[in-house]
């Protein structure tokens, strides 16, 4: 089977929203702790507001705003299951065969990492569903792989290394960009969030622009974080 895993991450999850709950589809496996973080998270997601966004968010999603990522969200995923995902350290994969139907393991309640973080990991998954665009496979990080500071590049979710792993991205609109696109469009436009969540949505969305490779789609992506889309 063919998965694309949410590389080398870790998740936790949490609460309740009624029409999140209507929308998604849980298998009967799925534990109740893990399936009522979900509902949480996205119970969050959906109270974010803001009127703007830069204009490669305009373009995946919309406006900053809890209805587009909703929307976005469940018409791409329509179930979510249970799978070890082919690694005991990944959180969440897309398995191709099985379509709009994203899978968690258990670490995804064992992950101590922030909710909009966390949230980012689903939205990375629910990216790999567009069997239209190849899954947004990844690209294999160069080898080695280090920061402008000469250090190894790492995950942020485990610590590991991530030279030639396929835990990296040419384009800006696959799983890692359109995250990254995520993140840092909440960390600046969001006007219902606290400063902790924006100021987590971009830190987290800074490391996970380490992902693109291309410089070319890096440069066009820090472009566009700094221009406000206008209608
Ligand atoms: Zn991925």
């Amino acid at each position: 089977m063919k998965r694309l895993t949410f590389f080398f991450s870790v998740l936790t999850f949490l609460t309740f929203s009624s029409f999140a709950h209507a929308a998604l589809q849980f298998d009967s496996n799925v534990q109740p702790a893990l399936k009522q973080q979900i509902l949480e998270d996205f119970a969050f997601i959906q109270s974010i507001k803001s009127t703007q966004a830069s204009p490669m968010h305009q373009k995946v999603f919309g406006t900053v705003d809890g209805t587009n990522y909703f929307n976005w969200f469940t018409k791409r995923v329509f179930s979510v299951g249970i799978d070890d995902c082919g690694s005991a350290s990944a959180v969440a994969c897309v398995i191709v065969m099985y379509a709009n139907k994203i899978w968690m393991t258990k670490n995804y309640t064992q992950f101590n990492h922030p909710q909009i973080a966390r949230l980012s990991v689903i939205y990375h998954e629910a990216r790999h569903t567009e069997a239209q665009n190849g899954n947004w496979s990844h690209a294999s990080c160069p080898t080695p792989y280090r920061n402008a500071q000469g250090q190894d590049m790492k995950s942020i979710w485990t610590g590991a290394l991530l030279a030639g792993k396929p835990a990296c991205d040419i384009t800006a609109f696959g799983s890692y960009g359109s995250a990254t696109i995520f993140l840092k469009n909440i960390g600046k436009y969001c006007t219902t969030c606290t400063d902790k969540v924006k100021a987590d949505a971009d830190l987290y969305g800074s490391d996970q622009l380490g992902r693109i490779i291309d410089p070319k789609s890096k440069k066009n992506m820090i472009a566009d974080f700094a221009i406000p889309y206008k209608k």
